[in-house]
């Protein structure tokens, strides 16, 4: 029987996701991304897989469905990635407060503890000390170096499924069942369009009428310091508490809200939160901010690295703090809380899109929803 075949539009972590769950249902899958190689959202983040941000429930299973395809590719195709964990930091009783009250709920759930501050202080030789009641530790996050990750990812569907990369080609036209590059067409009898952020050149006028918008980010990088560094989780403070959906319910959130909005007005004006992660070269990746709108400042603020450098010197603690890089990514944000935008603005097209600030720890599990359905 003639295989199906497919055409996916993006070689971010969505597109590249799309076409694996396409290859292993046996489509014979083409993906078109118009750089030289991935440089959006995909290859510019923390590389956090993430469950704990994520709400129990659909949500939780799919970030956890994402972790294990992550893990197998990885291990399959020689990418680095640590199951790190993470460690969520109280300075105050209202942060431990919410800990644990989170904890409580999600007890059986998720693989989450409360430490006390010495227990926390083994898990990690970068924690400052000073004031610390103690901490969240949840050992379901896992980290990959996005930047090289994600071109593996791309070989390896390459190598394994036989899927076809065509760099180099932006789609500039889709008229079902073609897609066009200037006047060359490629023909699939089923299309994905997975463009990121960008709106502008497939269904400007789909997305147009969408609840969507673009969300910029500021992040740094720091040369790592110290050689036994490897063993720490993945680090954040309290705001990062209100700027994840899984701790809402923990009932005492918004009284901690209220006094961070007193206490953190230009953190939340900016919509600062602050983590870190460790990549296999000891280097640290922090942020981030959120800013939002279609017309975001291409150029970054120099403010908004010194806010996320000082909320971060309240929990970490690095030899420098001297950023060896700095950087922006944009992703797409839906502004009416949903979680993805999955669209089909004509016959045998599905647009994939609206993940926001989760595709790394999402995107794999959703595909395989995605594409189950269709199957
Ligand atoms: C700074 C930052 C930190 C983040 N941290 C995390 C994290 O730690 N964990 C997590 O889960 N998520 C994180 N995210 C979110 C995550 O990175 C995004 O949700 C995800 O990368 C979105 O993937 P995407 O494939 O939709 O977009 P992209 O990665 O932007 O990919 C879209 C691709 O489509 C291509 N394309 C667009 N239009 C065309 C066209 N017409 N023709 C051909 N190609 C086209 C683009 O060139 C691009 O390569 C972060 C995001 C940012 C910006």
């Amino acid at each position: 029987m003639k295989k199906r075949s497919a055409i996916v539009i993006g070689a971010g972590v969505v597109g590249l996701a799309t076409a694996r769950a396409l290859a292993i249902r046996n489509y014979k899958v083409t993906i078109f991304e118009r750089g030289g190689k991935a440089t959006g959202a995909s290859i510019r983040n923390f590389g956090m897989i993430w469950p704990i941000g994520q709400p129990k429930g659909k949500m939780l299973e799919r970030a956890l469905k994402s972790k294990a395809i992550w893990k197998t590719i990885a291990n399959e195709a020689n990418i680095w990635y640590k199951e790190s964990g993470s460690l969520h930091l109280a300075y105050q009783e209202d942060e431990l407060l919410v800990m644990q009250e989170f904890a409580a709920t999600n007890e059986g759930i998720r693989n989450t503890t409360i430490l006390t501050a010495e227990e926390t202080l083994k898990k990690s030789k970068i924690i400052n000390p000073e004031n610390l009641l103690g901490s969240l530790f949840s050992a379901d996050e896992m980290i990959v170096e996005a930047r090289s990750a994600i071109h593996q990812v791309a070989l390896y569907l390459e190598e394994k499924y036989e899927v076809s990369f065509y760099f180099n080609k932006a789609i500039s036209k889709i008229t079902y069942p073609k897609v066009y590059c200037g006047n060359e067409y490629f023909e699939a009898d089923e299309i994905y369009v997975c463009s990121g952020s960008d709106f502008e050149t497939l269904y400007p006028e789909v997305f147009a009428k969408q609840p969507i918008t673009k969300c910029k980010l500021q992040m740094m990088r720091m040369k790592g310091f110290y050689p036994n560094a490897d063993d720490s989780p993945s680090l954040c403070g309290g705001l990062s508490m209100i700027h994840y959906a899984a701790f809402q319910e923990a009932k005492s959130l918004m009284q901690l809200k209220n006094r961070y909005e007193k206490d953190y007005a230009a953190y939340i004006k900016w919509g600062i939160h602050v983590m870190l992660s460790q990549n296999q070269q000891g280097e640290f990746t922090i942020g981030d901010s959120h800013e939002y709108g279609f017309d975001l400042d291409p150029f970054d603020k120099k403010y908004i690295n010194d806010l996320i450098l000082k909320y971060f010197k309240s929990f970490g603690l690095l030899d420098s703090y001297e950023p060896i890089q700095t950087w922006n990514g944009v992703y797409p944000k839906l502004t009416n809380g949903e979680t993805e935008l999955v669209l089909e603005p004509e016959k045998g097209v599905t647009i994939i899109n609206g993940v926001g600030g989760a595709g790394m720890t999402l995107s794999f599990g959703l595909a395989e929803e995605i594409i189950n359905v269709k199957s």
